[in-house]
């Protein structure tokens, strides 16, 4: 084979060259062409100082000399100009360069081997690609063998071989046909630890026997070694050695057969190269990148491939599998009230219990914020995943102690099963969020499985929010009123605003409808700024007609009332409409002012400031602590109409209205009952020294100009039991 261009090796670095005594080029491979642009035809037999030392930031002559007349090799760092790459590359880019000298015994004969390879600092190495190719180095190698026996100065060519291969940080070695060790590199006798063995002319299998530490490699080493012959073309594979001291290299290793003319086994060129800091690299990325870094627990990504690979072996097999999707309850409040870095202390915590609720099979991750999702595979009966959830929810709720905090957190479950429910990843997750869904809107800390009308009330609910936008510009929205009477008096001191929805289709929509999937979308601001707005607008109309002062109450849902904009949004409305702020009253439900309660205590205290009166809405059905109550900046009760219904029926019931009348009482405020429905009600409550009272009874929420009409008709109200005017009645229906 001629000197010239490898015909193996077009991957990134190294570059070899070969030089004769007079540093003439010899072998000029092809990344030297790629990389010089200087074509092989002119290369070869050119002075390597000609072609080079122009571009080069060292005396390139004066190093190949010392390095053939030590001969031994040497590495230096030096900058190339390598004008011949593309061109982004064409900058001045670093090469480290291994020079090797070899001189032949008579010395008659002088070589030189450049092994030019990128500077580590110059390899981006996440860049696999850029990373020289080992079956290119081997095959350099091989091709050189190659080149050299050609002169039948075997003794020499070992002699260059060896110097070329010591100079190289792989492990290489030389076998004949039969297998028999002829060469080995300084790195693959140290590895081994074969220094004192005379290894040549020796098979693996003796080798083995030589060296105990070598002898653990024998069965691969022979396997390979068969495999590669079989295959008759270089092959590859990856190997992990485990060292005494407990830690482990991998190696690339990559084996080249030779063959005879006549197609007999000439030599087997074997190399590895320790790519261990390579993997661990890529495997602490790649570890960040499948991970949460907070909590440590797999992230979305790798949730989704696991889910991915559970589902396919969960088909093959016939087996059941659950999604459980979970989300803390009240994590916002913990973070807003306790600071990020106890939240992040929580998660931790949770993340903890979560593991020790599943077994080492399933898989607990963090799909983000304060969602977590497990995966519970090879179930026998969905009965496992229930049982799994409740251990989940008691072991979640045990109190945490964090920071000197004692902080109490609860979590909701949404389950849904494979293959019962869904067959594919995307749709269980749509399925396992519907049930997480359900599970928060029963009043959180519990579980729910997914069941198919869930998929319509989404259906529904999307209508809903479409058509909610178009009502808010097309006129289908109205304020009703309902009369609020004094029950000493019997006057109507003033109103309940509720909205109304009449839908050009589906006729009139109940806000218990459409309120709640406002609620998840920023359509309650502009609803609850359009009622406020109406409202106000309202109650200046009444004064300019010279009603006598009303007060309208209107109803605050909770995003609207922990919207920052919430206080100047009202004082706006109030200065515009310049309605006296006394007029306005807002309802805000038991459970709003409970949650996050410092937060609601300032925003209502600021709305009192203003002049406007508050009223706790459907008391009794939320979880009011008694002691908190106390602190409340609070006008009025509304007693919830599910006390007032059925009070014969359930005769517990007017102990608990008695209960609350004397709290509200004792706390300042005045009591209200909404939900009047019969004299006998009526009568009941008025016994109860109850203030204020509203209800069918009296009038069901009428149109602006209706209440007016019946304010006219009716002034005041018999409360006595004597049949009501006729004129109210009609106006009841
Ligand atoms: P709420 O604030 O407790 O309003 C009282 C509800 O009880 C009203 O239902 C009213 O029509 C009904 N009601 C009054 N008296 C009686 C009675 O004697 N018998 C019976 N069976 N019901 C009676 P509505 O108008 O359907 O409103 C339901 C809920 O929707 C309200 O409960 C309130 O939470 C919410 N809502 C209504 N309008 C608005 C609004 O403008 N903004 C907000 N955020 N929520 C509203
Ligand atoms: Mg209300
Ligand atoms: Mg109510």
């Amino acid at each position: 084979m001629e000197p010239g261009t490898s015909q193996h090796f077009n991957g990134h670095g190294p570059g070899v060259v070969l030089l004769d005594e007079g540093h003439r080029v010899l072998l000029w491979n092809d990344w030297m062409v790629r990389a010089t642009g200087i074509d092989p035809q002119t290369a070869l037999g050119s002075p390597i100082g000609a072609l080079l030392g122009q571009a080069m930031d060292i005396k390139l002559d004066e190093a190949i000399d010392e390095a053939i007349a030590c001969g031994r090799s040497s590495t230096l760092t030096a900058r190339l100009d390598l004008g011949g790459l593309s061109a982004e590359q064409s900058k001045l880019i670093s090469v480290q360069s291994v020079i090797s000298g070899a001189s032949s015994i008579d010395n008659v004969r002088r070589h030189c081997l450049i092994y030019v390879g990128m500077a580590e600092d110059t390899i981006d190495r996440q860049d696999a690609s850029a990373a020289p190719s080992l079956i290119g180095t081997l095959a350099e190698v091989a091709q050189a063998a190659e080149l050299y026996s050609s002169e039948k100065d075997l003794r020499a060519q070992n002699e260059w071989l060896s110097t070329l291969i010591d100079a190289l940080p792989d492990l290489i070695c030389f076998k004949d046909g039969n297998n028999r060790f002829l060469v080995a590199n300084s790195s693959f006798i140290e590895f081994f630890r074969l220094g004192k063995v005379d290894y040549v002319n020796h098979d693996s299998r003796e080798l083995g026997r030589l060296s105990s530490f070598y002898n653990q490699f024998v069965e691969t080493w022979t396997r390979s070694d068969e495999e590669a012959w079989a295959a008759a073309r270089s092959i590859s594979f990856e190997l992990t050695i485990s060292l005494r001291d407990g830690g482990e290299k991998i190696f690339d290793i990559a084996k080249l057969p030779l063959f005879n003319q006549d197609g007999n086994r000439r030599g087997l060129v074997v190399i590895a190269r320790d790519v261990t800091e390579r993997k661990m690299a890529a495997a602490r990325i790649h570890h960040l990148a499948h991970h949460d870094s907070l909590t440590g627990l797999p992230n979305r990504v790798l949730f989704q491939d696991r889910m991915r690979d559970a589902l396919a072996q969960a088909r093959r097999r016939g087996g059941m599998m659950a999604l459980l999707l979970l989300d803390l309850d009240k994590f916002k409040e913990v973070n807003d009230t306790l600071g990020h870095h106890v939240g992040d202390l929580l998660l931790r915590a949770v993340a903890k219990r979560l593991g020790r609720c599943v077994r080492e099979t399933d898989t607990v991750a963090r799909l983000g914020g304060d969602e977590f999702a497990v995966l519970l595979t090879n179930l026998a009966d969905a009965d496992g995943a229930s049982t799994v959830a409740e251990t989940i929810i008691r072991s979640v709720a045990e109190p945490y102690g964090l920071d000197d905090n004692e902080v109490v957190c609860g979590i909701s479950v949404g389950i849904t099963i494979f293959p019962d429910d869904s067959q594919d990843a995307q749709s269980l997750l749509k399925n396992a969020d519907l049930a997480l869904y359900r599970s928060k809107n029963d009043g959180r800390g519990r579980y729910h499985f997914y069941v198919a009308e869930m998929d319509n009330e989404v259906q529904s609910r999307k209508a809903i929010e479409r058509d909610l936008r178009h009502a808010l510009v097309s006129d289908q929205l109205a304020l009703y009123y309902q009369p609020l009477i004094d029950i000493q008096s019997g006057r109507t001191i003033g109103a309940e605003a509720l909205i109304r929805w009449f839908h050009p289709q589906r006729g009139s929509i109940p806000p218990s409808l459409f309120i709640p999937v406002a609620e998840r979308s920023e359509l309650i601001f502009r609803l609850g700024r359009w009622v406020l707005q109406r409202a106000c607008s309202q109650v200046r109309e009444w004064n300019e007609a010279g009603l006598p002062q009303l007060q309208v109450s209107v109803n605050l849902s909770p995003a609207q009332f922990r919207h920052p904009d919430l206080l100047e949004t009202i004082h706006t409305i109030v200065e515009q409409t310049g309605i006296d702020p006394r007029q306005l009253q807002l309802e805000i439900t038991e459970t709003i002012a409970m949650t996050n309660f410092e937060y609601s205590v300032e925003v209502l205290r600021e709305l009192r400031k203003k002049g406007h009166t508050i009223a706790i809405d459907d008391f009794g059905t939320g979880y009011s602590s008694l002691s908190y109550l106390r602190h409340f900046p609070v006008d009025k009760l509304k007693i919830d109409r599910s006390f007032v219904v059925d009070l014969d029926l359930h005769p517990g019931n007017d102990a608990i209205v008695r209960a609350i009348v004397n709290l509200g009482h004792g706390i300042g405020a005045k009591v209200n009952v909404e939900g009047v429905e019969t004299q006998e009600q009526l009568t009941f409550m008025r016994g109860l020294d109850c203030d204020e009272c509203q209800g069918f009874f009296f009038s069901r929420p009428l149109p602006a100009a209706d209440y007016v009409g019946l304010l006219a008709a009716t002034k005041p109200w018999d409360l006595t039991g004597v049949p009501l005017a006729a004129a109210s009645r009609r106006l009841r229906g």
